[in-house]
């Protein structure tokens, strides 16, 4: 006897071939047999009417800061994730000064999650660790050491290495220094993942500089979350596309990763201070903005690139101020009667470092052009529990929102073709050889929609609502989340290579 029994689905198996109908028989976790009269099972689900698909992989999260604490990971299973790769843009909760990288990894091998997870190691994080928050090359020793603390990740079942290279102290690193901790990566046939250290008026550069990285030690890589932001950039995503393919046929293996939304998510300090002064903690950067001279200097450089105008920025998260929350710059700054870069310094000020804002800087067209991209995967870029009513909606919205807004309603690749960039895809790129497909034997990852009416409603300013089609999600044969809401199983685990 079957444990599930999934009846008369029309089943999308991941590999972007239309669709069939079938029943799928579930028994210890895994697809036991796909078919019709697939005779008893203790429980089914009768998915007349709905498609049927394997779970979706997030390519690009930030899950892992809070594993311990939100082991849920509902913000995740309620869009239909049910794997997702954390430890994005050189940041990874290990190793830090008290556990390494292994340690970690250990401590998580028998704890059970909403969904599964996939760790990188952080670059900024080893770097961290070694060198601190400094603005030079590391020492030899300290190199020894980033590579150390790595090799100690990749030897306990990580994946490899994610950079963040906009990012303090990722920034400081010099293209060597990125290929030297590349080889080793390749040495454990990992991959790296890369946030690259321009996405406006030096995109091109950036992506060539990782493309550098990926020739010069044969191992896989990921462009993270790619985008050209600010209008004079748009419409380069079709250089840089066409960058990737030609490292494709040249021989190499280079994807990327992509949200379905115009609007950025980072930190207010890295949106307007320049690299050149995030080498130092948040104090320094208090202290910094607070002495006139030195305010007046980052203004005159930001401005330079940016513009007077930062009516573009909203405040996503910020819980020093949260009635700032949903609130444009511009809108704060015409209240309290002051210039839009004097009001965004303040806040860093007064939220000591520690507010996120949405930027509006792409282009419809753009963000189209690279999800319907056949070497693009699809991520949230987002972590889990924020605690908040407001953050970017790409927190729980992402997956439906492609499906709902950008296969059915625009049309930007057919929806066969999308389940692949959602789920075999990633599953090949990030070597999950058992998931990524409806094919017998391989785990019950599952998830079933309906097509016609999938569709995200999280929004700027809330983000906790819910979507709507998703009737349910499975993770190992368990229904994890029905309606969009959260069951309480957890039959995730963390993923170790
Ligand atoms: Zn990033």
């Amino acid at each position: 006897m079957y444990d599930l029994i999934i009846k008369n689905g029309k089943i999308i198996d991941g590999t972007g071939s239309p669709y069939y109908r079938a029943d799928i028989a579930v028994k210890d976790g895994k697809i036991a047999e796909i078919g019709k009269n697939l005779g008893e099972a203790r429980e089914t689900i009768n998915a007349t009417g709905l498609t049927v698909t394997p779970g979706f992989i997030d390519s690009h999260s930030h899950a892992d800061s809070a594993l311990l604490s939100h082991p849920e990971l509902i913000e995740k299973v309620e869009q239909g994730i049910t794997t997702s790769i954390a430890g994005q843009c050189g940041s990874s909760a290990a190793p830090t000064s008290d556990v390494t990288a292994g340690e970690f990894l250990e401590s998580l091998r028998d704890q059970s999650f909403g969904a599964n997870t996939v760790l990188l190691i952080g670059h900024g994080t080893l770097r961290r660790l070694a060198v601190g928050v400094e603005n030079r090359a590391p020492a030899a020793s300290e190199m020894q050491q980033m590579k150390e603390l790595l090799r100690d990740g990749l030897e306990h079942g990580a994946a490899g290495l994610s950079f963040g290279l906009y990012y303090a102290p990722g920034c400081y690193a010099e293209t060597a220094e990125l290929i030297e901790l590349a080889k080793v990566v390749a040495e454990y046939h990992g991959i790296i993942a890369a946030h690259i250290r321009n996405e406006s008026n030096f995109l091109i550069q950036a992506v060539q500089e990782f493309i550098t990285v990926v020739r010069e030690t044969g191992v896989r890589g990921v462009l993270s979350h790619h985008k050209a932001s600010a209008k004079e950039n748009w419409g380069k995503v079709c250089h840089t596309l066409r960058m990737i393919d030609e490292a494709n046929e040249s021989g190499l293996e280079v994807y990327c990763d992509v949200y379905p939304y115009c609007a950025s998510n980072t930190s207010l300090s890295a949106t307007l201070i320049p690299t050149a002064y995030r080498a130092q903690d948040d104090d320094g950067i208090v202290a910094m903005l607070s002495d006139k001279t030195m305010r007046q200097t980052i203004y005159r450089e930001t401005c330079a690139i940016r513009g007077d105008d930062l009516s573009h920025i909203m405040i996503s998260s910020c819980s020093a101020l949260p009635h700032l929350q949903g609130k444009r710059i511009s809108e704060i700054a015409e209240a309290e009667g002051k210039s839009h870069y004097d009001t965004a310094f303040d806040i860093i000020c007064d939220s000591h470092v520690s507010c996120d804002v949405c930027t509006f800087s792409m282009c419809e067209e753009d963000v189209e052009t690279v999800l319907a991209y056949p070497r693009a995967m699809i991520c949230t870029d987002s972590g889990v529990a924020r605690h908040l009513t407001s953050y970017h909606p790409r927190l729980r919205g992402t997956f439906p929102r492609v499906l709902g807004r950008y296969v059915r309603e625009r049309g930007v690749t057919s929806l066969p073709e999308m389940i692949r960039k959602m789920t075999s895809m990633p599953a090949a790129v990030y070597g999950l050889t058992s998931k990524g497909l409806l094919a017998v034997g391989f785990d019950a990852d599952i998830c079933i929609f309906d097509a016609d009416t999938i569709i995200d409603h999280a929004e700027y300013g809330d983000c906790t609502r819910r979507a709507e089609g998703l009737n349910y999600v499975l993770v190992g044969g368990q229904v994890v989340a029905e309606n969009a809401v959260y069951t309480g199983a957890r039959p995730g685990r963390m993923l170790l290579k």
